[in-house]
C-alpha cells in the first residue's frame, strides 16, 4: 500500500536483448500509456536479467537499454509521470532475490512453463548459466519491490505472476502471520508487507510473429520493431507466413495474418467484412490484406516514428531520464526493503543510497 490517497502503483518492465516490437505494444506499453496519468507507474529495464543469455555482449546490452527508452518515449510514456528506470541501479531487487530464492522451492522454479518454453525456443539446451532460472525468482522481485497493484504484461509473463503471487503469500505468511486461509484482498490489512499483485493482460496478450508460428520476440528475428521504417513494415508484412494460395481458397480467420487484421484495423466494420470474405475465399489475396495491414501499421508508427526523431542521438538526455527513475525507484524499493528486513529479523541499522 502507497498512502490512503496516493494514486494505485503499477510496475512492469523489459527486458534489452533488442527493441521493442509491436508485441510490446498491445501486450504491455499500450496499456502503460493508458494508465500512467491515473497510476504511479514504474518501467524497469531489466539489463541484468539480459546478461543471462547474453553475458559476452554487454555492450549490446547497454545500447538496446538506451534505445528502449526512445521506444518509450515515442509511444507516448512520459518521463515527468512514470519512473523509466535500470534493475542494475536498483539494488533492492537484488537483495530480494536472494530472500526470496529462500522462499520459493528450487523445482517449483523448474517447472515455470515460460522458462521452460525459453529454453526450448530459444536453444539454450542443457548449457544455460545458472542465472537464467535464477531470473524468474528475480522476476518476484522486481515486481514485489514496488508494492504494486497490478502489472500490465502480456500472456506469457502470467506463470511469472504466479510465481510471484506464491513468494508474496509465503513472506506474509511466513515473517508476518498472515494465515494461510486469508484471501489474497486482505494479505495487507493482515498486516503482510506485500499486497498479492495480478497481472493485468489486454485484449492481445501473445502477438504471433511474422513467421507465423512463435510469438513476436526480440530474440526470435521474427519481430516488426516500433523503429523500424515504414518501408520495412510494408517487407515484413508482406512475409508473415499463412500456407494460403489462392485468393479463392477458404481462409483460416484465426491465423497469423488476421490477428494483425484485428488488432491494428481500426475499422471494426472492415474488419468483418476482410473476414467473411477470407473465410469464404471471395476473391481476397493475403497480398491484398497484408497491404491493408501495412497502411493500418505505419498510421500507428508514423507519430511514433516523428517523436522518436526528437531524441536521436541525445544520449544525455536519456541517461538524465534513467538517473530520475532510479532515484525515485530506490525511493520505494529501499521503504520495501527496510519493512523485509523489520519483517524478517534482518533489521540492525538504516541505510542512505543515493545515485549520484
Ligand atoms: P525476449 O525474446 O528476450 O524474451 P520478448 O520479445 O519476449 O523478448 P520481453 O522483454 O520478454 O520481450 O517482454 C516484455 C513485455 O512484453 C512482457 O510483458 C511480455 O509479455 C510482452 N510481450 C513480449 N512479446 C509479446 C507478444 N508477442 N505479444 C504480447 N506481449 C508480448
Ligand atoms: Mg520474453
Amino acid at each position: 500500500m502507497n498512502g490512503a490517497t496516493a494514486k494505485p502503483r503499477i510496475l512492469t518492465g523489459d527486458t534489452p536483448t533488442g527493441m521493442l516490437h509491436l508485441g510490446h505494444w498491445v501486450g504491455s506499453v499500450r496499456r502503460r500509456v493508458e494508465l500512467q496519468s491515473t497510476h504511479e507507474c514504474y518501467f524497469l529495464l531489466a539489463n541484468m536479467h539480459a546478461f543471462t543469455t547474453r553475458a559476452e555482449r554487454s555492450d549490446e546490452i547497454r545500447r538496446d537499454t538506451i534505445e528502449i527508452v526512445r521506444d518509450y518515449l515515442a509511444m507516448g510514456i512520459d518521463p515527468r509521470q512514470s519512473a523509466i528506470f535500470l534493475q542494475s541501479e536498483v539494488p533492492a531487487i537484488a537483495e530480494l532475490t536472494f530472500l526470496f530464492a529462500m522462499l520459493i522451492p528450487f523445482n517449483r522454479v523448474m517447472r515455470n512453463p515460460t522458462l521452460k518454453d525459453e529454453i526450448k525456443i530459444k536453444n539454450l539446451g542443457d548449457t544455460y548459466s545458472f542465472g537464467f532460472p535464477l531470473y524468474a525468482v528475480g522476476q518476484t522481485a522486481d515486481i514485489l519491490a514496488f508494492r504494486p497493484v497490478g502489472v500490465p504484461v502480456g500472456e506469457d509473463q502470467v506463470p511469472h505472476l504466479e510465481m510471484t503471487r506464491e513468494v508474496a503469500r509465503r513472506f506474509n505468511q511466513v515473517f508476518c502471520g498472515v494465515s494461510e486461509h486469508a484471501e489474497d484482498g486482505e494479505h495487507e490489512a493482515l498486516g503482510g508487507t506485500f499486497p498479492i499483485p495480478s497481472a493485468d493482460v489486454g485484449p492481445v496478450g501473445r502477438l504471433m510473429g511474422i513467421d507465423g508460428v512463435q510469438k513476436m520476440s526480440k530474440s526470435l528475428g521474427n519481430a516488426i520493431f516500433i523503429s523500424d521504417s515504414a518501408k520495412e513494415v510494408q517487407k515484413k508484412v508482406g512475409k508473415i507466413f499463412t500456407g494460403r494460395q489462392s485468393p479463392n481458397d477458404p481462409g483460416d480467420v484465426t491465423n497469423a495474418l488476421f490477428q494483425y487484421v484485428e488488432a491494428f484495423i481500426p475499422d471494426q466494420a472492415r474488419v468483418a467484412e476482410l473476414k467473411d470474405r477470407y473465410a469464404r475465399g471471395d476473391n481476397i489475396g493475403d497480398g491484398h490484406i497484408k497491404q491493408e495491414v501495412a497502411e493500418a501499421l505505419n498510421t500507428l508508427l508514423d507519430p511514433m516514428r516523428e517523436r522518436r526523431k526528437q531524441f536521436e542521438g541525445n544520449d544525455d538526455l536519456i541517461i538524465d531520464i534513467l538517473r530520475d527513475g532510479c532515484r525515485r525507484a530506490n525511493r520505494v524499493t529501499e521503504e520495501t526493503l527496510d519493512r523485509v528486513k523489520r519483517a524478517a529479523h534482518l533489521h540492525f541499522f538504516a541505510r542512505r543510497l543515493e545515485v549520484g
